[in-house]
């Protein structure tokens, strides 16, 4: 019998098997290998988030967690995945600058931020009469790396298709599909979570995101970058700008009205040529709660859900991954916050 049967091959997807392969159990991951969130996003990981300039919940755990998997993983899958790039975050307004001092600039605050003026080529590039700010920690997942060399070096553990549910046989401690019996099945489905006939009912609200590729010849930056919108150097003079939010719009479609935003945007921070090359758009898989969600269907004990990993996907899925199979393989526990059984009440 095979150990896991895992549903999605994004982040929650990608986690999830790293983490079975840690604990040498063996897996099975399905995915029709399309664009999804994660092959679209940066892969930013943020310290330092929102309006009030609050450091990230629980940074100080998850952000060391995170930075172990994706070395674990660099060295799994030869290739390198986790950028140390840091963010040089300019100030947009003169109420935001007032905002920054006034509220933002907290002890807890600064241990994660810098107001050191280094002086860099590109600053003369972009409009920053506002003042700056730097996140030296901050980095980036090459998302796209990992998961195809995930897929090269797992090739015979990945099935290229969507799985029909019709075709699962649950049974009390094992899971049927295709006529291999499998120990358990963890749903790592994203936005597409909503078609699930075990998890479709979590409170799941996608927020819409959408984001440019364009080659910027004269940047030459290598640190990410951020006003209205965040210039994320991809190399070989691509950068990925990005991104729009929009709760209100449930498709897959890109708009035009977040290209001229996202353009806008760029517009009003650089100042040099650049030239489009693609448009993309995803859902992220946002709980109302913002909160992920994690663990067992209580009905069903060979079921389980990863899912819920927002706008934070980078960060969260080496850790909730880890808590996850923990939990499956030694009843550890799931932080209650998380637990899918909130979504069962
Ligand atoms: C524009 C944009 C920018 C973003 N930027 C960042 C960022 O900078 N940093 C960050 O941390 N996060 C970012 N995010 C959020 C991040 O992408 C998500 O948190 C994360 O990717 C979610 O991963 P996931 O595996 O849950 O979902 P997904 O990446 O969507 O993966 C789910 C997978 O499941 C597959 N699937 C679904 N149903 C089935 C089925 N029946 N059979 C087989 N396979 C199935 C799908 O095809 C898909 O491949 C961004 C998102 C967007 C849209």
């Amino acid at each position: 019998m095979i150990d896991f049967l895992i549903i999605g091959g994004g982040h929650a997807g990608m986690h999830t098997a790293f983490a079975a392969m840690q604990r040498k159990c063996s897996f099975v991951l399905v995915d029709p290998f399309e664009e999804n969130a994660t092959n679209i996003s940066a892969g930013i990981i943020n310290p330092i988030t929102g309006r009030k300039y609050k450091p990230q919940w629980h940074i100080e755990v998850l952000l060391p967690f995170a930075e172990r998997i994706y070395a674990a993983m660099e060295r799994q899958l030869e290739t390198s995945i986790l950028h140390h790039s840091g963010i040089w975050k300019m100030h947009k307004s003169e109420e935001a600058l007032e905002a920054w001092l006034m509220a933002g600039k907290t002890p807890e605050t600064m241990t994660w931020v810098s107001e050191d003026a280094e002086q860099h080529v590109w600053q003369k590039h972009l409009d920053h009469r506002f003042g700056a700010i730097q996140i030296p920690k901050a980095k980036r997942v090459d998302t796209t790396a990992m998961m195809n060399a995930f897929r090269k070096i797992y090739a015979e553990n990945c099935m290229k298709e969507s799985i029909n549910y019709a075709e699962l046989e649950v049974h009390d401690d094992h899971i049927t599909w295709k006529g291999e019996k499998y120990r358990h099945i963890v749903f790592c489905e994203g936005s597409r979570v909503m078609q699930n006939p075990w998890f479709g009912h979590i409170s799941l609200w996608p927020a819409k995101g959408e984001c440019l590729i364009a080659h910027i010849p004269h940047l030459k930056s290598n640190v990410i970058l951020q006003k209205k919108v965040f210039i994320v150097p991809f190399g070989s003079d691509i950068y990925w700008i990005g991104a729009s939010n929009d709760f209100t719009d449930a498709t897959y479609d890109p708009t035009q009205a977040k290209l001229d935003e996202l353009t806008e945007g760029l517009r009003d921070m650089l100042n040099l040529p650049y030239k489009i090359i693609a448009h993309r758009a995803g859902l992220r898989p946002t709980m109302r709660d913002r909160t992920p969600v994690v663990g067992t269907h209580p009905l069903h004990k060979s079921l389980h859900i990863l899912n819920g990993l927002g706008t934070k996907g980078s960060l969260l899925a080496p850790y909730y991954a880890h808590i996850l199979l923990d939990d499956i393989l030694h009843n550890t526990g799931i932080p209650a916050p998380a637990d899918v059984q909130r979504t069962f009440r």
